[in-house]
């Protein structure tokens, strides 16, 4: 079975009302590339990820188009007293099937840990939701020659149990990656990514494991998205700068086609 090909787009805090123009442009030129292209399949996904307040908004702007939308962050609970939260249920009444879940900035500005991000991802897939699930290490891990074993840790710590391979996803960020413009060189991605893919083929078996889409996240550019995913088990991309206009956004989706 194939990997499905994820190519994320994270607004992060970014984006009013007058952002849906760049929404129906970037539908309007995968329709135009759909026309000219044979492999923008059902093998490419792509998902926007606006912030909450305007996720209904782009669920109805997408409707038809093929594109999906996601949450940035969802809490662990379904409902209740946590003022300024939302649940994965909330995110999935407003049309959402995917959640970026334990994002840097979450880690970092909200100090959330693994265990927290696990629990999100699990109420995630109790509310029909995919998640993806944010690893990644800081550059002071990397240069102490430690990026791999730290971002094992979070994958081994993240995955929600007794989740099935259909349920989830990752992404890899490095932390000193993300809004930079600098990307680690393909061989530390590979290593990586690598190191990734045979943890959840240890977790889920050789076929199952095999499915489960892992994206590189960190600076990625229409320059850069051709190399980066080419890598091995790089199996898409979480952009968040240049997600934000439909041009920048499409130029890395061509990149695929
Ligand atoms: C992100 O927000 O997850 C991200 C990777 O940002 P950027 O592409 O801007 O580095």
């Amino acid at each position: 079975m194939n990997v499905r090909k994820l190519i994320v787009g994270n607004w992060k805090m970014n984006g009013l009302k007058e952002s849906l123009k760049e929404v129906s442009a970037l539908t309007n030129g995968l329709s135009n590339l759909k026309k000219t292209s044979t492999t923008l399949s059902d093998d490419l996904v792509i998902v926007i990820c606006p912030p909450a307040t305007l996720l209904a908004l782009v669920t109805a702007t997408v409707v038809g188009s093929g594109v999906a939308s996601g949450g940035q962050d969802c809490h662990a609970k379904g409902s209740g007293a946590h003022t300024g939260d939302i649940s994965a249920h909330m995110l999935a009444d407003a049309g959402a099937t995917y959640v970026i879940v334990g994002h840097s900035e979450r880690r970092s500005d909200h100090g959330e840990t693994s265990a927290d991000i696990e629990a999100k991802a699990q109420a995630a897939i109790g509310a029909g939701l995919i998640p993806i699930i944010c690893v990644g290490e800081t550059e002071a891990q990397r240069d102490a020659g430690q990026a791999e074993a730290v971002v094992l840790a979070q994958v081994r710590a993240s995955l929600p149990n007794g989740c099935s391979a259909g349920q989830i996803c990752f992404a890899y960020e490095p932390v000193w990656a993300i809004g930079t413009g600098r990307t680690p060189c393909i061989d530390d991605v590979a290593v990586v990514h690598g190191a990734i893919r045979r943890a959840l083929l240890a977790q889920f078996g050789d076929v199952e494991g095999q499915t489960i889409a892992i994206l590189y996240g960190g600076s990625v550019n229409a320059k850069n998205a051709a190399e980066l995913l080419a890598v091995s088990e790089v199996n898409g991309a979480l952009v968040g700068g240049a997600s934000l206009t439909a041009s920048a956004f499409l130029s890395i989706i061509e990149t695929q086609l």
